[in-house]
């Protein structure tokens, strides 16, 4: 189902999205005569609004469109109960500014989502972004003329767009995925999904509720649903790791170190794998130490909260096994321990990839919501939801399930789904979702073959979703304006990545990723959670660091395995 109906069906009805099926291409006749762009970018998160800032800096003619009818991104959309960032604020906020990072203040040392938009919304007031964002606006189409140079951007109302570059900042989790069960338009009670949130709320009271899903954003929500429901019933397929977030109010002499410090913590967080700074990096492997020493560490790791410090217990957490299953062992020891019910804390106990190796959730109290009366797990993997029928749901095996709601926590279409969305195509005969129809291929995830002047913001191939994601931003949409302000200094108007570049990069991508333990998880890192999607390792999991290092020596190598001409000088002579 593309999200874009999906999407602008709950705009018409935001209390029960209904599942449309096709983005029909709009009738462009009658649309006005096509806007003329130095930059296109599709998406007003905050990477679409950071490149907003960036571009027009170098007197460029840009603007962003938003499907949305507010900016934010993520944070527009997820509005679900209990969701907030899993990096803490102080770090996942911008940093291209030093007095708006010196100015904001977070309240809590993880911020909710409502303090996030509202942060994005101050962002965008102080650098003057909005006049340069359209909102409801989504673009379906996106084709390039070879002859002549340009990209033209088709919106869902008709409208036509012309561009000479063209910047995808469309979102690695902006599709939402509700699982195709048999049956769910007879469901008579009211049906949701994390990513595309009722803005007034949902007040579950008193109502019996099933949350389908048990990735970062049921885990989130799981807790405070559970607090209002008169019965929740969690239906998981796949058990993950959580560790507890230990959030609470911004300390003040916290917050007032790390401002005094911020422009050194910044770089210093560049310097990392996960762009994350304040953990001492590790020195030793979890098999180099005792048991007592280990579990140590690892316990002061858990009271100390947040999933990075964990990993960075030891060198090895996430390229050898038997290290990792110390740590994982320790988590699920400590989940056993939490839950009363043996049954119900086995089941939550992952056994079926190695923590760290699927996105690690952070939580407040989601274990200990399993031993409230009104909430109980169901095992969907061993009796999997055969259908949703009127009046809840029933499973193969026969259970049967009476719910009023049902909160589907199932995740997104992530790297790949935003962009496959929109018939993205070159006059050259290009189909990105031809040329992406084994897996996507790009070169550093920031452009595909045989695209010219389409750039990706943390694209698959990129090590975005592996960090935290504002720097991988900055530092993609800082890449892609040097690289325009290179070509525009040298006379030139197109750029393309070469083919043999693209390859040698998928290969290493997949390289980085065997030497490690992530292929070894089911996880939307492959695409496993979308039926049919090539299994293919989408991000670059060797560090934001050694990929900003390689980034920066491509482009003082004059942007080496990119083909880069002067296409307007070529279009007189002809
Ligand atoms: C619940 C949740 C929690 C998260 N927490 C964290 C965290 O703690 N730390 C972290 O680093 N990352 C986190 N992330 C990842 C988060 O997505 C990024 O941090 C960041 O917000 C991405 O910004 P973006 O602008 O690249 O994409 P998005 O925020 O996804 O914005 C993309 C925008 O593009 C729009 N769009 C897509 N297609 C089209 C189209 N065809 N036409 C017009 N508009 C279009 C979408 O509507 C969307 O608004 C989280 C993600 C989720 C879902």
């Amino acid at each position: 189902m593309p999200a874009g109906a999906l999407q602008r069906t709950l705009k018409e009805d935001t209390a029960q999205p209904q599942i449309k099926t096709e983005t029909p291409m709009p009738d462009a006749s009658h649309a006005p005569a096509p806007r003329a762009l130095d930059v296109a970018i599709v998406g007003g998160g905050l990477a679409g609004l950071y490149a907003v800032h960036r571009l027009r800096g170098l007197g460029l003619k840009v603007r962003a469109y938003e499907a949305g009818s507010g900016i934010g991104g993520t944070w527009f959309w997820n509005r679900y109960p209990g969701a907030r960032c899993d990096v803490e604020s102080l770090e996942y906020s911008y940093s291209f500014d030093n007095a708006l990072q010196q100015e904001w203040q977070w309240p809590e040392r993880y911020g909710t989502q409502p303090e996030i938009l509202k942060y994005i919304n101050h962002v965008a007031d102080r650098f003057d972004l909005r006049r340069d964002v359209q909102l409801d606006t989504r673009i379906v189409a996106a084709h390039f003329d070879s002859d002549g140079n340009a990209w033209t951007l088709r919106t869902d109302s008709g409208e036509e767009i012309q561009a000479r570059y063209c910047v995808m900042a469309a979102g690695n989790l902006s599709t939402p995925r509700v699982p195709d069960f048999k049956g769910l338009s007879a469901f008579k009670g009211k049906w949701y999904h994390s990513g595309l949130w009722p803005h007034e709320g949902v007040d579950f009271s008193g109502l019996r509720v099933g949350v389908i899903g048990t990735g970062s954003s049921g885990v989130q929500m799981i807790p405070i649903i559970a607090r209002q429901a008169s019965h929740l019933h969690v239906f998981q397929r796949t058990a993950n790791f959580s560790l507890p977030a230990r959030n609470g109010p911004m300390e003040a002499e916290r917050e007032r170190r790390h401002k005094a410090e911020y422009p050194e913590r910044r770089r210093a967080a560049a310097d990392t794998p996960f762009a994350i700074g304040g953990h001492p990096k590790p020195t030793r492997s979890a098999l180099d130490v005792s048991d007592e020493e280990r579990n140590a560490a690892y316990e002061a790791k858990w009271q100390e909260g947040g999933s990075i410090s964990y990993l960075y217990a030891y060198t090895d957490l996430l390229v050898n096994k038997q290290s990792n299953d110390t740590a994982s062992e320790f988590v699920r020891n400590k989940i056993r321990g939490i839950v009363t019910d043996k049954r119900t804390g086995e089941l939550l106990a992952p056994k079926d990839h190695p923590i760290g190796t699927k996105r690690l959730c952070l939580d407040t109290g989601y274990y200990e919501t399993y031993n409230r009366d009104n909430v109980t797990l169901v095992d969907v993997r061993s009796d999997p939801i055969a259908e949703i029928a009127e009046t809840g749901l029933r499973t193969d095996g026969g259970q049967r399930f009476a719910l009023d709601a049902i909160v589907f926590a199932t995740g997104f279409d992530a790297m790949t789904g935003a962009l496959r969305e929109i018939d993205i195509r070159t006059s050259t005969g290009a189909d990105l979702r031809a040329h992406w129809a084994g897996g996507p291929l790009t070169y550093l995830g920031l452009m595909v073959s045989g695209f010219p002047n389409m750039f990706v913001v943390t694209g698959p191939g990129s090590p975005g979703v592996k960090t935290q994601m504002i720097a991988s931003i900055e530092q993609h949409v800082d890449w892609i304006a040097d690289c325009l302000a290179h070509l525009r200094g040298r006379g030139l108007d197109r750029i393309e990545a070469s083919p043999e570049a693209e390859s040698e990069w998928v290969k290493h991508v997949n390289a980085v990723a065997d030497s490690t333990l992530y292929p070894l998880a089911n996880s939307w890192y492959v695409g496993a959670n979308i039926p049919g999607k090539p299994r293919v390792f989408m991000p670059y999991v060797g560090g934001y660091d050694r990929y900003k290092r390689h980034c920066d020596a491509i482009a003082a190598k004059g942007y080496e395995g990119f083909v880069l001409t002067r296409q307007e000088r070529a279009l007189e002579d002809a």
